[in-house]
């Protein structure tokens, strides 16, 4: 399986450090209410005083899709599993799962997030797999 290219920027700086260190960051307020790293304010309550918390990265399969493609060079087809999960924490998370097979994609599948880079030099990116 293989995973895009995730650039850094000011704006993905702090997550991308979290997913260096296998940590998956997300935001938090004082409340305790978990929003996704790109929130700008709670999701829940409204607060803009988000700090970032590594979250468990576990996850439950929402949703998914599946992508095919044909390489020219007379390889086998090749599948990706596109997917929406619930983490733990509440937040939906778009992904690519790992170690899935579309059948046996179901949904309330138990995943555990890992961390997978494009090739050497590029960010990891966040995946999940099978628990
Ligand atoms: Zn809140």
């Amino acid at each position: 399986m293989t995973v895009g290219p995730l650039g850094r920027d000011d704006e993905t700086a702090t997550f991308l450090d979290g997913t260096a260190r296998g940590e998956l960051l997300l935001r938090r307020c004082r409340d305790g209410h978990w929003s996704e790293p790109a929130a700008m304010c709670c999701s829940t309550c409204c607060s803009a005083e988000l700090a970032w918390e590594a979250a468990s990265g576990t996850a439950s399969l929402v949703s998914w899709a599946v992508t095919h493609s044909r390489p020219t060079d007379g390889t086998a087809d090749t599948h990706r599993v596109l997917a929406v999960v619930e983490l733990a924490e509440g937040p939906w998370w778009w992904t690519s799962l790992a170690d899935v097979a579309p059948e046996e994609a179901v949904i309330g599948l138990h995943l555990q997030v890992a961390f997978e880079r494009a090739s050497d030099g590029d960010e990891a990116v966040p995946v999940f797999r099978p628990r």
